[in-house]
């Protein structure tokens, strides 16, 4: 039975007030963009006529809405998979055909799994096919989805399996000292991935090759020198038979270093404009951002398991939420969901410290470049080509938003365009 606890009640409150101010944040972001829906920010006055900022602001409600509902439907599944006494029921059942601890494990982990990764269907092919496509974005054809479907299921089920055996294994052997262990293993898992990430996963579901345009080429190995980097390569991604939104992305790490262009951005921006993308991507790495991020990672699951050891050992949880007896791994699901509220509003301090390491980036580009010009079109090419909303509510936007907000960037390069180009440079190295 379910125990209507403080515990509990204490969870309740708090995932209440989750979905609340979540609801309350997204409400106040369509209020304030409907607001501001006649004004097209000054930044952007010339190149956004009132005809595609209203589409902007239509493609922004229709995602917010669908957000919306989508969460509301998985707050609400998730409720009554923990208020229904069905987790109790599925672990009597498991333990019924009698697998062991790990076996027991895995079958549970694998149900939820599938279990969610089917309910998510609906909601991928609704954004895919009604939200994108209406809005001019999406270029896949059902086919396509079925294989990434497929392609992303195997890739979760493997590697989450393997994951989860790890932990399984070590909870079950390793009594007190489990989660260090588990820790430095799974880092070093990280690691792994990240290295073979591009040359193994990346590529089940897109071609890279080569930049074909040579004189392009050269100029970004030009570029990549300026920047003092040896990248081992510089690809161009067919991101367009998917949709026509544009992006570049650098990944890997140590000698696997990449940089990643989709062909839609190649095919709508002139060559100052790319080189700028690459000069903020190259900007990432001579900040050492990727290192940075990776360690404060490191140091946050590194608290985090310890915690999940330490609730893993709380009879209470388990009997709060119907078991009679300490499945150890039924804690593993239950800690980090009784936590989910709460981790939630760490946040801000994530997507604080991204922004930062977005205008150390952008700096580089414009010392790299010589000139703020390319990097700011670049932009403002870019967030009127995606329809990125142009006038976020500033809470909005310093919760959720790992960029800052295309206007507060581009306000920040004019800055440096109208100073003395020597003041631009003391800003970029003093930054
Ligand atoms: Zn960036």
């Amino acid at each position: 039975m379910i125990q209507y606890n403080g515990l509990l009640i204490a969870f309740l409150f708090f995932f209440a007030f989750q979905l609340a101010f979540q609801l309350a944040l997204d409400l106040l972001n369509i209020s304030f963009l409907r607001r501001h829906r006649h004004a097209v920010p000054q930044a952007f006055q010339g190149v956004v006529d009132g005809e595609k900022f209203s589409k902007i602001t239509s493609y922004t409600e229709d995602s917010t809405r669908f957000g919306i509902v989508a969460r509301l439907f998985d707050k609400a599944v998730l409720l009554a998979i923990l208020l229904t006494g069905l987790l109790p029921w599925l672990v009597d059942a498991i333990k019924g055909w009698g697998p062991g601890f790990i076996g027991g494990g895995l079958i549970f982990f694998g149900v939820l799994a599938i279990f969610s990764h089917v309910l998510d269907i609906p909601f991928d092919l609704y954004r895919t096919f009604v939200i994108e496509q209406r809005h001019g974005f999406n270029t896949g054809t059902i086919g396509l989805w079925l294989s990434d479907w497929a392609k992303g299921m195997l890739i979760s089920a493997i590697l989450g399996g393997i994951v989860l055996v790890v932990l399984l294994v070590l909870v079950s052997y390793f009594e007190a000292t489990w989660w260090i262990l588990a820790w430095m293993i799974i880092s070093i898992f990280e690691l792994v991935i990240l290295w073979v990430y591009p040359v193994l996963i990346a590529p089940l579901f897109n071609k890279f090759e080569p930049i074909a345009d040579t004189a392009l080429a050269q100029s970004i190995a030009s570029l990549m020198e300026r920047a003092g980097l040896t990248v081992k390569g510089v690809f161009q991604m067919d991101a367009g038979k998917r949709s026509k939104h544009t992006n570049a992305y650098f990944t890997g790490i140590g000698k696997r270093k990449r940089i990643v262009l989709f062909d839609t951005l190649l095919a709508s921006h002139p060559e100052q404009e790319i080189l700028s993308v690459l000069a903020h991507e190259a900007g990432h790495w001579k900040r050492k951002h990727v290192i940075k991020q990776l360690i404060l990672l490191e140091a946050f699951s590194f608290v985090g398991l310890f915690i999940l050891s330490v609730m893993l050992n709380w009879e209470f949880l388990y009997r709060t939420f119907g078991f009679e007896e300490q499945i150890r791994y039924v804690g593993l699901l239950l800690a980090p969901v009784v936590l989910s509220p709460l981790s939630y509003f760490l946040r801000p301090l994530g997507s604080a410290l991204s922004r930062k390491y977005e205008k150390e980036a952008d700096d580089v580009a414009v010392s790299l470049m010589g000139t703020p010009e390319p990097v700011r079109d670049t932009l403002i090419r870019i967030s009127a080509d995606n329809l990125a909303n142009l006038a976020p509510h500033p809470i909005y936007a310093w919760f959720n938003y790992s960029h800052p907000p295309p206007v507060e960037r581009i306000e920040r390069l004019d800055a440096m365009r109208e100073g003395d180009p020597r003041n631009v440079r003391e800003q970029v190295s003093g930054s």
